[in-house]
């Protein structure tokens, strides 16, 4: 019988799984190595939850946190590097569990040669506060709702696109020609170099300065190390192409109903 699920990931995928696991009466360890709510953080406006009015990823996280106090969930704020039979490893203990439910989403697809400092970050949380000038590489939504996001902020923002296509959905795009995103489609950027306070940056067409430099150009399914049948990957880090809140809470309430019916 399964009386103890160890929830490896605090976004929406696994706040969704450890309450529905409470409400069963099985206990949860819930492991997060930065904050609740994961992705979200980053998001400026989610607009397609149907239950709720449209709001910014932050209050979507503070509601998911209030809902785990409200179940008594306690956070343990560390990295799981491994799950092995019925243990879940961090680095600074080992707990033991009956069942692992690995929500921990995606990593950022990286380039390597242009992170030439801390000012080049993969997600909008971690753009260092003060930036008034904020480069963005990427096509998709990501790359277009951090883009939006900044320039309502204040920033001069100037999106750097590789092909002339841009991926981002339609509302996205409207909203960045709205806030006065610069859009540069078709030009790569090739070089960061720091510069002083600032990021010298060359594209396949010119130069420009700016603060800092957001890169969106896709994620990629993030799991630790498993030597473990008694578990199961939910949410983003399963690795399919439709990534969505929604969808990942789905899974986690369907994860742990599973375990709780089928054991
Ligand atoms: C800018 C942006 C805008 C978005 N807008 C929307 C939107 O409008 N609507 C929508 O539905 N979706 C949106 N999304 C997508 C949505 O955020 C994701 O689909 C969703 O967060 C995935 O949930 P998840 O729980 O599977 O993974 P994540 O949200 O990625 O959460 C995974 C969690 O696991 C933690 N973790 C990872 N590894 C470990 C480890 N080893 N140990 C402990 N903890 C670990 C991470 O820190 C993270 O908190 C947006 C995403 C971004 C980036």
């Amino acid at each position: 019988m399964i009386k103890t699920v160890g929830v490896v990931g605090a976004g929406p995928a696994g706040v969704a799984a450890a309450i529905m696991l409470k409400r069963y009466g099985i206990e949860v360890l819930l492991f997060e190595r930065r904050t609740v709510g994961g992705l979200l953080n980053n998001a400026w406006r989610v607009e397609n939850f149907p239950p709720l009015e449209p709001c910014t990823g932050e209050e979507l996280c503070r509601k998911l946190e209030d809902r785990l106090t409200d179940n008594d969930i306690a956070i343990i704020n560390e990295e799981v590097t491994a799950i092995r039979d019925r243990i879940i490893v961090t680095r600074r203990a080992r707990y033991k569990v009956d069942y692992a439910l690995v929500a921990t989403g995606t990593a950022p697809k990286r380039l390597p040669t242009l992170e030439t400092c801390s000012r080049v970050v993969y997600e909008y949380r971690d753009i260092p506060p003060g930036t008034e000038v904020i480069a963005i590489y990427g096509a998709g939504d990501m790359a277009f709702d951090g883009a939006v996001r900044a320039s309502l902020r204040g920033s001069r923002t100037l999106l750097f696109s590789r092909s002339e296509t841009l991926r981002a959905i339609e509302p996205l795009k409207a909203s960045a020609e709205k806030a006065g995103v610069e859009l540069h489609r078709a030009e790569s950027i090739l070089r960061v170099e720091p510069d002083e306070a600032l990021l010298k940056i060359t594209t396949s067409l010119n130069v420009y300065s700016a603060d800092a430099l957001l890169i969106c150009i896709g994620r990629e399914s993030l799991i630790p190390r498993i030597d473990s049948d008694r578990c199961e990957i939910i949410g983003d880090a399963r690795g399919e192409i439709y990534r969505q809140a929604s969808i990942a809470i789905g899974d986690g309430i369907k994860s742990a109903m599973k375990i709780a019916l089928e054991g």
